[in-house]
């Protein structure tokens, strides 16, 4: 309940701090840039630790 996101619109992994940005994407993993975070595969792996499946889990979104 004192959860309180506020959504900026980039989201860092809670195990290597890899920040993933729409508006850049990760060109290196073939997400193009533009691309929401809602719109990633379900098992797209985080492409700094490579923790395939859990990405979208270990996410967590930044604090405006
Ligand atoms: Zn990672």
């Amino acid at each position: 309940m004192a959860e309180k996101w506020v959504f900026t619109g980039k989201w860092t992994c809670g195990w290597c701090n890899y920040v993933y940005d729409p508006s850049k994407g990760a060109p290196e993993a073939g997400i193009k840039p533009g691309t929401p975070f809602e719109d990633l595969p379900e098992d797209w792996p985080c492409p700094s630790c490579n923790i395939s499946g859990k990405f979208r889990k270990q996410m967590r979104k930044e604090e405006g």
